[in-house]
């Protein structure tokens, strides 16, 4: 074979991934279980570079240089493992099988486990960037093997996005599923980004009186700024639509549930069974599934709430600056909680994952892609154990700075009624940390009252447990 790399699964992203690879120069074999779809991207496509297209998978695996590199590009799951059982048994040992679908990590640790066995390097990689991306750059994460990253790596580095210094947005994340389960937070991190911005268009919205248009430009403002970002470029640009059927802003003809694929629900399951409290993450998930309860919303529609309170121009003015330093201090703490998912689960998995890199691979190519990425990755640079992002001095500074303005939304939403999930529980996470003593003394106090679960002192080593039901003395218990 002559192709160096094969790509198997040609809808939207397959097909543009192949593509990407033949314009870098590489030669492509590409394989669709339905043939129409191979002979479609040739038609439209061929000229863009060297493809083979072939219409079975031995054609397919004899068209690939060895050690070959297949890319599954098919739905996730079941149809993953289908794939692979085709193609595994006429691979041979040294083999490449590279996983770029959205799997989830524990399947592709299972798959890697068992492709091992066999010889062949399974690669789970994660992609993101969508249609576009895939286009022309998307930021790679892939997982796998080292040794498999020392001849995939070179070609991931040629089709991936680069970030404004010119890098390419891709590095080996760790083995096995480290480079899926990075990209899952992404995906988290996105839902949380997207939530926030939500709720900052609803308080421009409600509580400033701005139109679509208004806040279009408040937006186009913002992203001249700190909050510099491809989703803040994508809301202006939406606000700004009008619908062309009706003539009104596009976003108010658009039914208000947001649907969603799974990747920021995984996320939040993961942090659960990690034990790390990603409640912006959370947030946003559940405000996903609370705007599709149609029938729940419905029969609340006459529940009370406050009376509105319009502000006058300058007043709103003024609010929109304290909303910009709200959005962006619930952002830093959305980044603080996924940056923590990904190190919990690096810890736990023994991936050595480095921070630093990763948001580095982020600054281009991605949907979460934002010029705030590039001073993450600096703190993370500068101190590779740095507990938490909040512990960054910089990064301390802006959200103190912004702690008072932040804490006056926060009040005024809830004042005004309206809902803002992502700023509250962002805030509520901040003044956690920062507090001296949090009241879970007094629950643990409760769990040893009905539970005997006993409790630690903060004067003294050991276990205790009080005698509730007795003289309630106290007993050491260890
Ligand atoms: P889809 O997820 O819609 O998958 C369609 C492809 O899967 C087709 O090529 C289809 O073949 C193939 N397929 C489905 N079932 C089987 C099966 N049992 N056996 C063989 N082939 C099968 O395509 P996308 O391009 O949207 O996504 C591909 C992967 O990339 C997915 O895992 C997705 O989650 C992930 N991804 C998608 C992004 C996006 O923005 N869309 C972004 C990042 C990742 P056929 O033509 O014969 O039906």
């Amino acid at each position: 074979g002559t192709a160096q790399i094969g790509v198997t699964g040609l809808a939207v992203m397959g097909r543009n991934l192949a593509r990407n690879f033949a314009r870098n120069g590489y030669t492509v074999a590409l394989h669709n279980r339905t043939n129409a779809r191979t002979r479609e991207l040739v038609e439209s496509f061929g000229d863009e570079g060297s493809f083979v297209p072939t219409e079975s998978a031995e054609e397919f695996v004899a068209a690939l240089e060895r050690p070959r590199r297949l890319m599954i590009m098919v739905k996730a799951g079941a149809p993953t493992d289908a794939v692979i059982e085709e193609f595994a048994p006429l691979l041979e040992p040294g083999d490449q099988i590279i996983d770029g679908g959205n799997a989830h990590f524990e399947d592709t640790r299972r798959r890697e486990r068992e492709l091992r066995e066999r010889g062949i390097h399974f690669v789970g990689v994660g992609v993101s960037g969508g249609e576009e991306g895939a286009l022309h750059g998307p930021s790679i994460m892939p997982g796998g093997s080292p040794e498999s990253y020392d001849t995939l790596g070179p070609m991931l580095e040629r089709i991936a996005a680069k970030a404004p210094d010119g890098t390419p947005c891709t590095t080996h994340i760790g083995p096995d599923g480290a480079g899926h389960f990075v990209k899952m937070v992404h995906n988290g991190i996105e839902y949380a980004d997207m939530q926030l911005i939500a709720e900052a268009y609803h308080l421009l919205r409600s509580v400033a009186g701005y139109s679509p248009e208004k806040i279009a430009e408040t937006f186009r403002e913002w992203n001249t700024g700190r909050l510099d970002s491809y989703l803040i470029e994508i809301t202006a640009e939406v606000l700004a639509h009008t619908d062309p059927v009706t003539g009104k802003p596009f976003v108010d003809v658009v039914a208000d549930r947001a649907e969603q694929k799974g990747t920021g629900r995984w996320t939040v399951q993961i942090a659960l069974d990690l034990g790390v409290p990603v409640s912006g993450i959370a947030e946003a998930v559940f405000a996903r599934s609370l705007s599709g309860h149609i029938d729940l919303r419905e029969a609340s529609q006459s529940l009370p709430g406050p009376t509105p309170q319009p502000l006058d121009e300058a007043d709103a003015a003024r609010f929109a600056a304290q909303v910009e330093q709200a959005l962006y201090a619930s952002k830093i703490v959305s980044y603080t909680q996924g940056f923590h998912q990904i190190r919990a689960g690096g810890d736990t998995y023994d991936w050595n994952i480095d921070l630093g890199s990763v948001a580095a691979i982020w600054r281009a190519g991605c949907i979460i892609r934002a010029a705030f990425l590039d001073r993450i990755r600096t703190a993370f640079d500068a101190r590779a154990d740095l507990p938490s992002l909040l512990s960054d001095k910089q990064f301390a500074e802006e959200i103190g700075a912004a702690q008072d303005d932040w804490r006056a939304v926060v009040a005024t939403a809830a004042r005004q009624g309206v809902p803002t999930p992502g700023f509250s529980a962002a805030l509520a996470y901040y003044d956690a940390l920062r507090a001296r003593r949090l009241p879970a003394a007094l629950t643990q106090a409760q769990r040893d009252f009905f539970g005997a679960h006993t409790y630690r002192r903060t004067d003294r080593e050991g276990s205790f447990h009080t005698l509730w039901g007795g003289d309630r003395s106290e007993v050491g218990t260890g």
